[in-house]
């Protein structure tokens, strides 16, 4: 069970995903698209209006940026020692143990998480969306790995042997090997495929963990985390999570989100980096890499808890943007609606949801 939160308030979640504007323009599309004139409304052209994108979101997210920016510079610090850390050694031949597996997970994620920061702080939010789909199921998957150590080491040797034969019998058939190259793969016994295709999908497309899908990975897990916290993590699955996997997968929001269409006008596309998306994903990234890193400085004790406790629930009030309406009566001096703690005209003053 884990000890401590780390998560924004509930409320940043709709703050996050809340303006959907591929769904009006969804609905506002009643008749077959015309292409008209295209042009693009956000997009711009490389070199010097790059930068000056750049800065335009440097200077609207300073606060959401700077936060996900302490968060990776904290991991690589904590990190750093790794090479002398003791981790449970597992034979080259023997399946890798937990600890390997674990590490593994959470050195994808954090290259994921510099990737998908950088991205959004370029103006490609949805490309970091994109990403940010991988870094929560990392989350998930290391939740499970660190409660489940023997399965997880039985399965992943398993679906790595399922894998590699899949990968050899596609380049086989593909016809490029020649007769020279001989076997090619590990050999796998009919009555054994039969089970691993069950277990992880005839095209390997299920978890390697053995699920069914995300879902069935998250109903697994929930219970490692505080019982307060059940709901937010099904809500992150359900809301910003399934908002990622949109703009990921062939979906007509993934579509509606590359352009606008004009009344009369034709179809504005949105090609080149833009504003769109951006707090969001920031956030979808520093949501689940918080909480990945959290188990791991707790699985490894890493000397770093306390620091990671404090940096988390100071940064986790700049995820939040408050509406006019929660603002209307309070005064420069009183305690911000956050609740951060801090005076309104130290925290959200001049930092609103537009
Ligand atoms: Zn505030």
């Amino acid at each position: 069970m884990r000890s401590n939160i780390i998560v924004p308030s509930a409320s940043v979640i709709p703050v996050c995903v809340g303006r959907n504007r591929p769904k009006q323009f969804i609905e506002k599309a009643s008749s077959p698209p015309t292409i008209g004139p295209i042009a693009d409304n956000d997009h711009v052209n490389p070199g010097d209006e790059v930068a000056a994108l750049e800065v335009l979101i440097r200077e609207h997210y300073e606060h959401e940026i700077e936060a996900c920016e302490e968060l990776a510079d904290f991991s690589e610090n904590a990190l750093t020692p790794w090479g002398g850390r003791t981790i449970k050694k597992a034979a080259i031949d023997d399946p890798p143990v937990a600890d390997e597996i674990f590490a593994l997970g959470f050195a994808r994620s954090a290259k994921t998480y510099k990737a998908a920061v950088r991205l959004a702080k370029q103006g490609f939010g949805e490309q970091a969306a994109m990403l940010n789909r991988s870094l929560f199921e990392g989350m998930a998957v290391g939740f499970w790995v660190h409660h489940n150590e023997e399965e997880a080491s039985e399965r992943f040797i398993q679906a790595y042997t399922y894998d590699r034969y899949q990968q050899a019998r596609s380049v086989e058939q593909a016809g490029w090997l020649s007769d020279e190259d001989g076997p090619y793969g590990p050999e796998i016994a009919p009555e054994d495929l039969a089970d691993l295709e069950k277990q992880f999908g005839k095209y390997g497309e299920r978890p390697w963990t053995g699920h069914a899908n995300i879902r069935e990975l998250v109903a697994d897990i929930e219970d490692y985390w505080p019982e307060d916290e059940h709901s937010l993590l099904w809500n992150f699955l359900r809301v910003v999570h399934r908002d990622n996997n949109q703009l990921l997968h062939a979906t007509v929001s993934g579509l509606a989100s590359a352009g606008n269409r004009m009344d009369g006008e034709g179809i504005y596309l949105s090609i080149g980096p833009s504003l769109a998306r951006i707090e969001k994903g920031l956030f979808a990234a520093y949501w689940p890499f918080a909480n990945h890193l959290d188990l791991l400085v707790k699985r490894f004790e890493l000397p770093v808890q306390e620091e990671l406790d404090e940096m988390v629930s100071r940064q986790q009030y700049e995820f939040r943007r408050l509406t006019a309406d929660e603002v209307k009566d309070v005064g420069r001096n009183d305690p911000c609606p956050c609740e951060s703690g801090k005076k309104f005209k130290k925290c959200h003053e001049g930092r609103l949801l537009v």
